[in-house]
């Protein structure tokens, strides 16, 4: 017999041949690794010797390039022969997908990237992963999930226009409000939907004014049946965006067609944003999202966890919802962080494992970190003695070191001001409020402390687990 390695078999399907690399990558990789990177991938067609293959978003191309580029190199070469390639497809993901390579190794092997656009003359910007079916509801957003349900399906004719969903961050806006788009697509395709952020809307503007066609802008949007804006409260200060936004705003409305919009906060608390757009946010309606309760939170995390091909037992579920209890994305974020911990390790999900990478996600982990670690570690950073930054010395870069130090110790740890002052050369209280105050101004200007102060904070983490 023949081996399939070195002629094509091109009288197999794509789900014959895409079955076969499975088999060789099923033995050489973690199982947790396999149920969650390889098996969701479905092939696609066979197309020459190009084996395509479905993957649900980008992020997946990039975790198996990053972490098994030659596993799969390997695979394609020994079941599709010399001549064999494997593509990527993904499934209207956004960004819009261009043809590209997505791998620069010389290797005929190398995956494209192929792109599935749809006929629509323009992008809707809309991630088909967001949902009604997986937006799990609770107590925090049953009256938000619903009117935008029935916003969804009753798009224009319902009375909650513009529908208004506001929120802390994580707690699944900008989720609810795709889920509206992605469901009046669902059932009438040929409707113009369109998402976008208001800062995105903002950029494109000026790209308009510049170029000399805000007509053309204005009018793209005025076009639209469900015109979807998340993070309004970008719009705060921009004050030529507000008003051909309110133009286009009001075409809209009076024409019956849906305008849904998310921000941070309720519209009569976005200071800076014109009174007449305020007043106009308030003619539909306006719903908030609360953090989830733990019942909500152990729901989301059986749902996204099986949606991840894990089984975790209901022990495991509740002690990440015990511990993780400020947003969804943060729950979200600990469940990747497990699968990334248990398959690059090839450990198996343990609590162990689960305690471990809890203490490394959790805002509450606080507790475990002492103000001396935190002198340590920033010392260290720094180049200098432990000592350096516990006594009054006043040279620019110990100082500088000293405030970065204080400001961690407010944030990561529960000492009280007086503690905190007392451990950095016997000063007072007011001085660590000076301290903090001066780190938080330079965190949201120079990006490059903001670097500094992450890979810190990282660091006095790590130091604790
Ligand atoms: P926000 O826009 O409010 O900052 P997102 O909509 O981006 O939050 O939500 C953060 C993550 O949490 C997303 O991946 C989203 O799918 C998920 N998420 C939020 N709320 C829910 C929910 N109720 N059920 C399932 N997933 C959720
Ligand atoms: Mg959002």
């Amino acid at each position: 017999m023949q081996s399939s390695a070195l002629t094509l078999p091109i009288e197999k399907n794509a789900s014959l041949l895409w079955k076969e690399c499975l088999s060789i990558i099923k033995e050489n990789v973690p199982s947790i690794t396999y149920n969650t990177w390889f098996l969701p991938i479905k092939p696609f067609a066979l197309d020459n010797n190009t084996l395509k293959i479905s993957v649900p978003n980008n992020f997946f191309i990039e975790w198996i390039e990053e972490h098994y580029n030659t596993l799969i190199n390997k695979t394609v070469g020994h079941v599709l022969g010399a001549e064999g390639k494997l593509a990527y497809v993904i499934l209207e993901e956004k960004p819009p997908v261009e043809e590209r390579p997505i791998n620069t190794a010389q290797n005929n092997h190398t995956p494209t990237l192929i792109s599935l656009k749809k006929t629509r003359n323009y992008e809707t910007f809309l991630n088909p992963r967001y949902i009604f079916d997986n937006f799990i509801k609770g107590e925090g957003n049953q009256l938000a999930r619903a009117a935008a349900f029935a916003v969804g399906e009753n798009t224009g004719q319902t009375s909650f226009n513009p529908l208004f969903i506001y929120g802390g961050v994580g707690l699944g806006k900008t989720h609810l409000i795709q889920a509206i788009g992605n469901k009046i697509l669902e059932a009438s395709p040929d409707k113009r939907v369109i998402y976008l952020s208001s800062d995105v809307f903002t950029v494109e503007f000026v790209e308009a004014i510049q170029n000399d066609n805000v007509n053309e802008f204005s009018n793209f949007y005025k076009s639209m049946d469900c015109l979807i804006i998340d993070d309004i409260q970008f719009l705060i200060g921009k004050e030529k965006t507000q008003d051909l936004f309110f133009q286009i705003f009001n075409t809209l409305h009076q024409s019956g067609r849906q305008v849904v919009l998310s921000s941070d906060k309720a519209p009569k608390d976005l200071k800076g944003l014109n009174e007449r757009l305020i007043s106009r946010f308030s003619w539909g309606l306006s719903a908030d999202v609360q953090p989830p309760d733990f019942e909500t939170r152990v729901a989301i995390l059986k749902n996204k966890s099986f949606s991840f091909g894990i089984s975790l037992t209901n022990e495991i579920l509740e002690y990440i919802a015990q511990n993780i209890t400020s947003n969804i994305r943060e729950l979200e974020g600990c469940l990747v962080k497990l699968l990334a911990n248990s398959s690059l390790n090839s450990k198996e999900i343990d609590f162990d494992l689960v305690k471990k990478t809890v203490r490394e996600v959790s805002t509450n982990k606080q507790v475990n970190i002492s103000i001396d670690v935190i002198n340590k570690v920033v010392s260290e950073f720094f180049k200098m003695e432990e000592n350096k930054l516990r006594e009054k010395n006043r040279r620019k870069e110990v100082v500088f070191a000293r405030q970065i130090a204080m400001f961690l110790s407010k944030s990561l740890t529960k000492s009280s001001l007086k503690t905190i002052g007392l451990h950095f050369g016997g000063r007072d209280h007011s001085t660590v409020i000076h301290a903090h105050a001066c780190i938080e101004k330079m965190l949201s200007s120079d990006p490059k402390i903001k670097e500094m102060v992450i890979s810190l904070k990282n660091k006095i983490e790590m130091s604790v687990v």
